[in-house]
């Protein structure tokens, strides 16, 4: 089952608004199980409109068209759509007196007379009863094509989906569609795929679909069967097969795990405390870890040691340190590591010294970071030479660190 989005709105066009619809349904869509190959925007204009939804019938099953189904002149959807299925317009009494009500129930006195145009249905069409404005959704349906016909306003349109859209939907494709996350740290989007290429090359059902995050891959895979069971049973092998060849790379497989919330719960399993002591982060990794309902029980303290000072002070990192290696390298790192531990007792610790730019210290060139981990009386540190703006940096320094941490826990604890 094929379907094909038309977003209906001159302001689109002229990137007045963002098109969040398009992105809602598509979404939607695709969980459902449709196949989608075109998304189209088109403006207030009858022929081009008119030209855009020939064009979507000839080439999809089903046709969603979003917006333009308001009272006013410019509102030609709903009127276009009918002139190309050869619908007549009707009136129909149950959106007339849901009008009513809805203006009965606000702050107008009086019915504006365009509104009335908005109970004017294509004859045989399913209205589907907006709750939330006065443009119904229409479904009409003729020689094996559907069209549905959604009103723009987000608030209206998700409700009517969710509702009354995805039910019939379902019924077009009966299938069910399963899919299953599997999100990956330590490898960057090619080397995934190039672990999984034989999988990804031959894939049917399932299918396996990859999202480069920062610092991150997640690995979408997605079976359609005619029953939970078979989808499931379709899953199963290819998941697991997955699961071997990324192993402990592989920090979680829930949708709605994050990286610092699998963190978080290792280090409850293993009764671990964890500090930080961030200097180019600022207090990033801290952050992620403490946004983690419950963190309280594991995060002891964070230090944001971002001069030398700071670092010497609070963390105790030798002056002879700083003076011949510099605030960014291997041994303040360790040395900002062991510091933070005797300072706060924790069982492991995690440190981050780096350069986010935009200017380079020196030799030492921009995204040069020292990431280290003290853990079981032993610290360990990693260099990184990260790319992009000072933003990305400090992005990708958080994702690692979270991850050195995660490594560590598993290789000391599991
Ligand atoms: P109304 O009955 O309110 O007139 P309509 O169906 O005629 O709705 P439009 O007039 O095209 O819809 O758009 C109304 C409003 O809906 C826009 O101003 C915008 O806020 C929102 N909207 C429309 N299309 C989109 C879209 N594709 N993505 C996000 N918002 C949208």
């Amino acid at each position: 089952m094929v379907v094909e989005l038309i977003s209906v709105g001159t302001e689109i066009l002229l990137g007045n608004i963002v098109n969040t619809n398009t992105q809602y349904l598509a979404e939607k869509c695709a969980l459902l199980g449709l196949s989608m190959y075109y998304q189209v925007t088109v403006g207030d204009n009858r022929d081009r409109l008119a030209s855009a939804f020939e064009t979507a019938l000839g080439r999809s099953d089903v046709v969603i068209l979003t917006g333009g189904l308001g009272p006013t002149e410019d509102d030609l959807t709903k009127e276009v759509c009918s002139e190309v299925m050869g619908f007549e317009l009707v009136e129909d009494e149950n959106t007339r007196e849901r009008i009513s009500k809805y203006f009965k129930n606000s702050i107008y006195k009086e019915i504006p007379d365009n509104n009335w145009k908005q109970a004017m249905v294509p004859q045989g069409a399913t209205v589907l009863d907006n709750s939330n404005g006065t443009a119904p959704g229409l479904i009409m349906e003729k020689n094996g094509k559907t069209a549905i016909l959604l009103p723009g306003p987000p608030n209206e349109l998700k409700p009517l989906f969710i509702e009354q859209v995805t039910p019939y939907l379902k019924k077009l494709q009966p299938q069910v569609i399963r899919s299953q996350m599997i999100k990956i740290c330590g490898h960057g989007e090619s080397q995934v795929e190039d672990k999984l290429i034989d999988l990804i090359n031959t894939q049917t059902n399932p299918t396996i679909a990859t999202y480069a995050k920062t610092g991150e891959v997640h690995l979408r895979v997605t079976a359609k069967a005619d029953s939970e069971e078979d989808a499931k049973n379709l899953l199963k092998p290819v998941v697991k097969e997955i699961k071997k060849r990324f192993d402990t790379d592989i920090y979680t497989t829930k949708e709605e795990e994050t990286l610092e919330m699998a963190v978080i719960k290792l280090l409850k399993k293993y009764e671990l405390t964890v500090t930080t002591a961030e200097s180019c982060t600022g207090g990033l990794i801290a952050g992620r870890l403490v946004n983690v309902p419950g963190a309280s029980e594991v995060f002891r303290e964070g230090f944001i040691t971002y001069s030398n000072k700071a670092k010497r002070k609070y963390l105790d990192v030798s002056k002879s340190t700083l003076k011949k290696y510099g605030a960014v390298s291997e041994q303040t790192a360790k040395e900002m590591a062991t510091g933070v531990v005797f300072a706060t007792d924790a069982d492991a610790c995690v440190a981050v010294t780096g350069i986010a730019g935009p200017d380079a210290e020196g030799e030492k060139p921009v995204g040069l970071v020292y990431i280290a981990c003290y853990m079981k009386d032993k610290v360990k540190v990693e260099e990184y030479h990260f790319k992009g703006n000072r933003e990305k940096i400090r992005e990708q320094t958080v994702v690692k660190a979270l991850d050195f941490l995660r490594r560590s826990i598993l290789s000391n604890y599991h």
